[in-house]
């Protein structure tokens, strides 16, 4: 199997030398689709993807799809007509390229899905990501944690919940997560929704946009929160708690006697890692987009040479028609008190960029 897709990709790369001259010298042409330039992460995977796949004698094109879905099913559809030899693929909607990945196996084309697995598909071949789940329970852990600290004397507390987008795959390991800490305290009674909005089909922000959550922030403490106060926000990506934190700092959280919330994160933006040194957001989770760069080059290297990648996981990742070999990465909270050790000291950031 392995041995007929690299013959096939070895075809395919000869048919894409003849029209394109440059790839001459190259071990192998890879495709790298990502979702949206609009969030920095991605930036930064697919930077680190090219040069460690150029560094490794590699050809890439990388596409950006602006979450357009039929933008990105194009993009990816060009990249098997241009030959390339592997597909690497942060999808938009985890469930809408079943037919595009089929033209790819067509054409001897291995698939990889990076960070968010393709569901529905046999033409993933191998799964590239961060323990989705121990995000989830990270997010909640450390927003327990500032509860404890901020509001020692308050209990229970309110807390709201976000969710990220229904069409990826990882929200659900996110929210999973989460709830894996915050189920047994709500049923307790340490936490209250006073919404009583839970479950990723109500509390899900499709897309992933700030501002659709910053406007259910809104509405969250226009029927909720006018005689109360709201005490935490699990918010599962910083671009989500941008939003909602505009929304707690327009009806006067973070001044006077009303304390911010604790809101989590994810992903160590800079915005968010800024926001945590003023004390609006209390915690991110960093995801080193390096070395999930690192581990899908290891894999594309693998896969063309007919070897086995190194995967660490085979049970967890089933995207409903087979269970996708994965690779997971280890995810690390953030907060106030360690955000120079684990974003300046590892060289992922330049404190400057931080503290302006
Ligand atoms: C990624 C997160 C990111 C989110 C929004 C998820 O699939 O795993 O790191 O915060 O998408 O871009």
């Amino acid at each position: 199997m392995h041995f007929l897709k690299a013959a096939l990709a070895v075809t395919a790369l000869s048919a894409s030398l003849i029209s394109a001259p440059a790839l001459a010298q190259d071990k192998g042409f890879v495709g790298i689709a990502m979702p949206t330039q609009s969030s920095a992460r991605w930036i930064s995977d697919g930077n680190s993807m090219v040069e460690q796949f150029k560094e490794a004698g590699y050809e890439t094109d990388l596409q950006y799809a602006e979450d357009d879905i039929p933008n990105q099913l194009a993009q990816i559809e060009n990249m098997i007509t241009k030959g390339v030899n592997v597909l690497v693929i942060a999808a938009i909607d985890g469930t809408t390229l079943s037919n595009a990945l089929a033209n790819a196996d067509a054409a001897g084309i291995s698939v990889i899905a990076y960070d968010r697995l393709i569901r529905d598909s046999e033409h993933v071949d191998y799964y590239a990501t961060f323990d989705n789940f121990k995000v989830g329970v990270q997010q909640a852990n450390t927003l327990v944690e500032g509860l404890e600290e901020r509001f020692a004397d308050v209990k229970p507390w309110n807390v709201e919940l976000f969710g990220g987008s229904p069409d990826d795959n990882n929200a659900y390991f996110f929210y999973d997560g989460a709830m894996s800490v915050l189920q047994p305290m709500i049923d307790a009674g340490d936490i209250v929704i006073k919404s009583e909005q839970s479950g990723m089909q109500t509390v899900g922000t499709l897309r992933w946009d700030g501002s659709v959550a910053q406007a259910r922030m809104d509405n969250l403490l226009s029927a909720n929160y006018t005689d109360d106060r709201v005490h935490g926000v699990l918010s599962p990506y910083d671009g989500l708690s941008i939003g909602i934190i505009s929304s707690l700092r327009g009806v006067g959280y973070g001044t006077g006697d009303m304390k911010m919330p604790i809101v989590t994160g994810q992903d160590a933006e800079v915005p968010s890692v800024k926001a945590i040194l003023r004390g609006d957001q209390y915690s991110t989770i960093f995801k080193d987009t390096r070395e999930l760069a690192r581990v899908t080059v290891g894999m594309v290297e693998a896969v063309l040479n007919d070897g086995e990648p190194e995967i660490n996981d085979t049970e967890t990742y089933d995207n409903g028609v087979k269970v996708v070999p994965s690779y997971l990465l280890e995810p690390l909270p953030v907060t106030e008190a360690n955000w120079r050790e684990v974003l300046v000291d590892s060289g992922y950031y330049e404190a400057s960029q931080i503290e302006d």
